[in-house]
């Protein structure tokens, strides 16, 4: 079975459909292969430039508020979740958790030895929820758009939270696919391999005054915490304010992030990238909903990711050998994710992904269809 070929024409022009590390587009690798920069100092002019750039863009993207700052460094969003272990969470956090990623904070401060036992409000996969509200909770975290399942969740203040909690959100996936009103996080924070069409392995985060006072006086040291480099909110705030990281960063990856950074503004900035990745996802939801052996994973459509669309088949397609024959012919990474059943797919449909393209991969879905389904 895995010998069908699907025809030419049928083909989308780029089969990259993963939900992260996710398509980079082909202009921007131009771009990169020609940079003079890469080889340079990432404290010379250079590359600072690009630093200050990117910097400068995704505060216009974002309509950032006075006081705010773009603050960036090494590992990922991974890393910040480390990070504001040590440099934002004083005593306890609180965290809602519906997937893979919301999880991965929450258990990242239950294990932090200075902290309180973290309060963890659950929803099973394909729901969503927010963190419960309670006194002596100092920070409030979850996810705009979790990665696994498909959900996206509203940025909002709490209602009732006290008025110095600080809001922690991860917005790896959704920042520049998924509108955020700054004013509502401290801490709106990303890795640049998703929408951002860049390489892994930096975290970035707009970062709110709250939030870089906690910051410089967690990281005094003053309770015993034990404060690393790499974990320093306010070293990072004070190497960001230079252009610059607190080590080498791969270049590569603030290049295609400038690139990708400058195409959005140039066609219109967040109004262009939402209405780009809400036709993608449409056509998906709308595909699966008329499909008789398919539907949306996520039943609320309300919590129905712009970005990554992840959809459930019916018993009657085996979905491993779908995904298989499509990855034979040059169609990607829209395996579930793998905590999720094996019955699904999820579709990764990025600022940087066409939407004709989406048309295409679900011709060539209908065409894969009617000749596995018995
Ligand atoms: C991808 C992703 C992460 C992890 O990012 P890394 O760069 O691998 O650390 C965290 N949260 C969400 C929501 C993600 O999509």
């Amino acid at each position: 079975m895995s010998e069908l070929v699907i025809p030419a024409e049928l083909l989308p022009e780029d089969g990259r459909f993963g939900s992260g590390p996710a398509k980079v587009r082909p202009e921007a690798l131009a771009a990169l292969a020609s940079s003079p920069l890469m080889g340079t100092s990432h404290r010379r002019p250079g590359v600072r430039g690009v630093v200050a750039r990117i910097r400068e863009r995704l505060a216009e993207l974002y309509r950032m508020p006075d006081g705010y700052q773009v603050i960036l460094g090494n590992g990922g969003a991974t890393s910040f979740w480390d990070l504001a272990c040590v440099s934002l969470i004083e005593r306890r956090s609180s965290h809602a958790s519906y997937g893979s990623f919301s999880r991965k904070f929450a258990s990242a401060a239950s294990r932090t030895p200075w902290l309180r036992p973290p309060l963890v409000t659950e929803a099973p996969f394909g729901q969503g929820c927010l963190p419960a509200v309670e006194d002596g909770i100092d920070v409030y975290a979850w996810a705009q758009n979790e990665t696994s399942t498909g959900v996206a969740m509203p940025v909002g203040r709490p209602a009732g939270a006290a008025d110095d909690a600080l809001v922690l959100i991860d917005a790896t996936s959704a920042a520049g696919g998924i509108d955020a009103d700054l004013t509502q996080a401290d801490a709106l924070y990303f890795s640049p391999q998703k929408n951002l069409g860049s390489d892994g392995g930096l975290w970035l985060s707009f970062c709110s005054p709250a939030a870089l006072e906690r910051s410089a006086r967690l990281t005094a040291g003053h309770d015993g915490r034990w404060v690393p480099d790499t974990l320093n909110l306010t070293l990072a705030a004070a190497n960001a304010a230079k252009d610059q990281t607190l080590n080498t960063p791969a270049l590569a990856t603030l290049i295609l992030l400038d690139e990708q950074l400058g195409w959005m503004l140039e066609h219109g900035g967040m109004g262009f990238v939402t209405a780009r990745t809400a036709d993608s996802s449409r056509r998906i939801y709308e595909w699966a909903q008329a499909c008789p052996c398919a539907r949306p994973f996520v039943a609320d459509p309300a919590l129905r990711s712009p970005v990554v669309v992840t959809v459930v088949f019916d018993g009657t397609v085996d979905a491993p050998l779908l995904c298989r024959t499509l990855r034979a012919n040059g169609i990607l990474d829209i395996e579930p994710y793998r905590a999720l059943g094996t019955d699904q797919m999820r579709v990764g449909v990025f600022a940087s992904v066409d939407p004709d393209d989406v048309s295409r991969l679900l011709g060539c879905i209908d065409w894969v269809l009617e000749r596995i389904v018995d």
